[in-house]
């Protein structure tokens, strides 16, 4: 049983024990550990948030636009600028957060008899997702340098057959990216495999979660490249990260209009509110000023991990993943819980994630970043000092 939920309570047999996904949300001075955009809209966007959501305001008695269109053509628009690749409104959809996404994903191409495979590893609501849909999840596990091995991976396919291959670039925790090459290397033998558990003829959906694509290094492209040519790839990304919007919840999803079709099958009747498609609106019309520190926040990382791979831990340089995002995992410590409880202490707040003893650290304004290495200095003196 769940902690706290009595017997009485029906709760489903495999949910038994579960326990609610989140980090912790504790009122520290400086918290790096969801990798959220540390910069607050302005003064304008604010301004032109409340006009959008007065003027929707007098007709909040009806229901949204199902079909969210004004959002998708302006989806579409950002795309073509962040992407240069053109496409239709109706090859986008929007939800609730990219997340909302990922779980219509699952109870689209997922389901009982039916494998998700994704690259360990990897962001942790994938196997709840999987877990939510009666779906099997399993991994590949990624290499020493925390990239995929393609040849692994695509034999991996080969055998296991699975509804959905779950490829995550920039991946969380670790910041790796994927080369598109070779994200089209696995969506083209996905087209010669027949899923286990399908209807004859269907081939493997390849799900890029590209959540935190606009840190990436300059020239590497986008998987949205890749749409065109492939009808077998989706690619998944939101506003919580470098749009700096991760309180409005907004994520979406673009591929051929076939699979975007098969979303809109499981999809909640008006899933995006009109509250939530009138902010969205206003902030896309101010995409610069909502991008405007992701190139300081590249450099942020860039710096921070030159800074981190530096650090002195029991007498060795830290390890610290190369990344393409706005966080960066490093490691590797004895008990990472115990440094996590000593930057808590002196008010810093990331994130336990990863392979055992090693931690994820997310990008944060100049003083938070300060904050975060004076910190990380004291505790690792004192580990030093200690042993521990
Ligand atoms: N994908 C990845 C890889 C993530 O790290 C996250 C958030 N941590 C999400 C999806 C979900 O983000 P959101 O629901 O805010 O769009």
């Amino acid at each position: 049983m769940s902690s706290g939920i009595p017997r009485t309570i029906p709760l489903r047999n495999d949910l038994a024990g579960e326990e609610p996904y989140g980090a912790p949300q504790l009122d520290v001075p400086v918290c790096l550990n969801v990798n959220e955009n540390p910069y607050e809209p302005s003064p304008e966007v604010i301004e032109s948030i409340v006009r959008h959501v007065r003027e929707i305001a007098p007709t909040l008695n009806r229901y949204p636009d199902r079909e969210h269109t004004a959002l998708r053509e302006a989806l579409c628009t950002y795309l073509a600028r962040e992407t240069a690749v053109e496409l239709e409104p109706e090859q986008v959809w929007a939800a609730n957060g990219s997340n909302e996404i990922m779980l219509q994903i699952f109870q689209a191409f997922g389901g009982p008899g039916r494998t998700a495979l994704g690259f360990a590893p990897t962001y942790s609501m994938y196997p709840e997702y999987a877990r939510d849909t009666f779906t099997e999840w399993t991994t590949v596990e990624r290499a020493d340098d925390f990239s995929i091995d393609i040849e692994a991976g695509i034999a991996a396919i080969e055998r296991i057959k699975p509804a959905i291959v779950l490829i995550t670039s920039p991946n969380n925790p670790t910041g790796t990216p994927i080369d598109v090459a070779d994200i089209a290397r696995i969506a083209a033998a996905c087209q010669n495999i027949e899923v286990s558990g399908a209807h004859e003829g269907a081939h493997p959906m390849v799900i890029v979660d590209e959540a935190y694509a606009e840190f990436r290094r300059e020239g590497a492209a986008s998987a949205h490249t890749l749409i065109k040519e492939y009808d077998n790839i989706a690619v998944s990304r939101t506003l919580s990260k470098a749009f700096a919007y991760a309180g409005a919840r907004v994520g979406y999803i673009a591929a051929n209009r076939g699979a975007i079709d098969a979303l809109r099958i499981v999809r909640m009747p008006y899933h995006l509110s009109a509250l939530t498609q009138a902010a969205a609106l206003a902030a896309l019309e101010h995409t610069d000023e909502q991008l405007s520190q992701v190139e300081h926040l590249r450099a942020t990382r860039d710096q921070t991990a030159a800074w981190l791979s530096e650090q002195v831990y029991h007498n060795e340089k830290l390890i610290v993943a190369d990344s393409d995002s706005n966080f960066i995992m490093f490691g590797r410590f004895l008990n990472r819980h115990l440094v996590f409880e000593k930057l808590v202490e002196r008010g810093v707040l990331i994130r336990e994630v990863g392979p055992e003893g090693f931690m994820r650290v997310c990008m944060g304004t100049d003083e938070e970043m300060e904050a975060f290495r004076t910190a990380l200095t004291q505790v690792l003196d004192e580990l030093n000092a200690s042993g521990l």
